[in-house]
């Protein structure tokens, strides 16, 4: 498998730049960034939109509700940003039309230093910059947001845990849920031993690690089944059950 980039920088497009300050000043991300190991450009569209109103959006020709984001300054913007570092960054679009994020997707986007992250707004983007730009189309699920920004968020956080050092311990990206496709992690306890009758399994009292490990594996396929139960409509063909 091949492994996160050393450092990434993430170049992110959005007509709401300060719905991100919170995110980038708290916790591992703040810490990431003074690093030198994670590096984040925001980048206003507006100011690449021409005339006294710098409009970004206009009505949908043939008609309907809302207002789409113009070509124009998406395009400016883009063409403005890209040469301003090397290696040329990837473009992704973030859309619910998208190719859907899922931990093998956020590993291979974990391999590139330069991600260039386009939030729409409103009713969304006109095609052409789809059609223009050809960018990766990411959509973090199948429900709609308001806008690219949460969505921008949830790649950043989801890559950059791959980025080495950013994590206090390695171990935690590797060893948990969805390392695998349909795994999920075991049940984690810390103290009180006893919380309102509820007790902490003896069995990660023992100091028996192998026999820990054992549980661990169990609890882990277990709770795997119980999230994606296997489909009855499937037929397991190994055992000669098939039609
Ligand atoms: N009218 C669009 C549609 O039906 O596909 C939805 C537009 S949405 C209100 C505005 C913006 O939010 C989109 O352009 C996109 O950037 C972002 N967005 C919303 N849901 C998203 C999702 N599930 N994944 C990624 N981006 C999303």
């Amino acid at each position: 498998m091949l492994s996160a980039v050393a450092s990434i920088r993430f170049d992110v497009l959005t007509l709401f730049p300060e719905i991100f300050s919170g995110y980038l000043t708290q916790s591992l991300l703040k810490l990431a960034i003074q690093r030198g190991l994670v590096a984040i450009h925001l980048w206003n569209i507006r100011d690449w939109a021409k005339g006294k109103h710098q409009s970004v959006d206009d009505r949908p020709f043939g008609g309907g509700p809302g207002m789409v984001i113009m070509p124009e300054p998406v395009y400016a913007c883009v063409e403005a940003v890209q040469p301003l570092a090397e290696p040329p960054a990837e473009l992704i679009l973030l859309t619910p039309a998208g190719e859907r994020l899922t931990q093998q997707v956020v590993r291979q986007l974990a391999q590139i230093p330069r991600l260039m992250l386009l939030c729409g707004r409103y009713e969304g983007f006109d095609e052409r910059i789809r059609l223009g730009l050809k960018p990766r189309e990411i959509s973090i699920g199948d429900f709609v947001c308001n806008g690219g920004e949460v969505p921008a968020m949830v790649l950043i956080d989801t890559i950059i845990r791959l980025i080495p050092g950013v994590l206090g311990d390695a171990e935690s990206a590797v060893d948990e849920s969805h390392s695998e496709p349909g795994r999920l992690e075991y049940p984690q306890y810390t103290r009180p031993r006893n919380f309102r009758g509820m007790e902490v399994p003896e069995i990660l009292l023992s100091g028996n690690h192998p026999a820990i490990a054992q549980w661990r594996r169990e609890q882990s396929a277990l709770r795997s089944r119980r999230a994606n139960p296997p489909n009855p409509t499937d037929h397991d063909l190994s055992k000669g059950t098939g039609p």
